[in-house]
């Protein structure tokens, strides 16, 4: 029976207004279901669920989100559950005790959305005045509980700036988290946003060396990425195959990032035991794109990155907009040396991202 890792946006609510933002489109047109609806799936289709990563809106503006996960938890403690936040979870439990208890006792795992080191810039980027001190109070209270907490910033030319790059790992050594880059897509309608965001092939490979050389590259969980940097990388591309996101309609798609109405038509967590039945076809059986015949990595990466490869070009049938060959680079010779380790992160093998810290972090 296969499980899933699965990525879950309750709610369409934010307190944020993030010009990148990948959801605000479709939360915008969409209808929340309601907790009965999500405990009715999690009660049918538990058996099939290893983890679920709440994310998409700021599912902590919601009183349900806090009775969900203690639900979960209480049924199903096999199930790992994290959230990813825009630091606004932590003015949720500071200001109540009972949301506090709930949320240790039932959440694994962290992540704080932190693009920028410097307060008035991530800010501004993230339309909140206080997102900067949310995020740096999650961490905080974080600390010392034990669970992992890991710094997740979009990477864009701006945020990759040696400067915020060192500024972002300064502040994981502080609260003892690791980081996670996840590589700008263009998912807007408005091709300006695209253009503005899309990051550049040499701009990613600059910053990845850089990290490496001064800091740690714990793990490369993208297709491509891995399989360039790593000899050993044993990166199998997820989307919608062992991993799927569900939105705050109900809607299962295969990925964060393919949310558009030909992704999100197909399943609904309404329907009676969906999970045994889902089937995203496009992704089971991809074939490997022509222009990869006679690459030395051909039969690991087979064309790179789902998700990249149809927002990019609109077809599996295109290689991963950062395969090196598109540009006429060989295939980089220099590997990295990253850590033997197990799954790092609820994240780890649930979406193409990359995992770095600070020297030592995992020895
Ligand atoms: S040519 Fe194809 S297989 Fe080789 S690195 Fe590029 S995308 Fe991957």
């Amino acid at each position: 029976m296969r499980k899933y890792n699965i990525g879950w946006g309750l709610t369409s609510l934010c307190n944020m207004h993030c010009s990148f933002c990948y959801s605000h489109e479709t939360r915008e047109k969409t209808n929340d279901i309601s907790i009965s609806d999500w405990i009715r799936f999690v009660d049918e289709n538990h058996e099939q669920i290893d983890s679920i990563n709440y994310g998409t809106g700021e599912n902590a503006v919601i009183d349900d989100f806090f009775c969900f996960i203690e639900y979960v938890r209480d049924n199903y403690p096999t199930i790992a559950q994290s959230v990813t936040t825009n630091g606004y979870i932590s003015q949720r439990i500071t200001d109540s005790p009972e949301l506090k208890r709930i949320f240790l006792k039932s959440i694994d795992e962290v992540d704080v959305s932190l693009d920028f080191a410097d307060r008035e810039k991530h800010c501004s980027f993230r339309g909140q005045k206080s997102a900067y001190d949310w995020a740096l109070q999650t961490l905080s209270i974080l600390k010392n509980t034990g669970k992992k907490a890991t710094i997740v910033f979009v990477g864009f030319e701006d945020t990759i700036k040696k400067d915020n790059i060192d500024g972002l790992f300064k502040i994981a050594e502080t609260y003892d988290a690791i980081l996670r880059l996840n590589i700008y897509r263009p998912v807007s309608e408005n091709k300006e946003i695209n253009k503005r965001f899309i990051l550049k092939y040499d701009s990613l490979v600059e910053a990845l060396e850089y990290i490496n050389k001064k800091y740690q590259v714990l793990g490369l969980s993208d297709v491509l990425i891995g399989n360039l940097f790593s000899n050993d990388a044993n990166i199998k591309e997820n989307t919608g195959i062992g991993s799927i996101r569900i939105l705050p309609d109900g809607k299962i798609c295969p990925s964060t990032y393919l949310i558009s109405d030909k992704y999100s038509n197909q399943y609904s967590i309404k329907e009676k035991n969906i999970l045994s039945r889902i089937n995203f076809e496009d992704f089971e059986g991809a074939t490997i794109p022509k222009e990869c015949a006679g690459c030395e990595i051909v039969f690991k990466c087979r064309g790179g990155v789902f998700d990249r490869r149809i927002l990019w070009y609109g077809t599996l049938a295109e290689r991963d907009p950062y395969c090196p060959k598109r540009y006429g680079f060989p295939l980089p010779e220099r590997k990295f040396s990253i850590p033997e380790h197990g799954r790092i992160s609820v994240h780890d093998d649930y979406l193409p991202t990359l995992f770095f810290g600070n020297k030592g972090k995992l020895e």
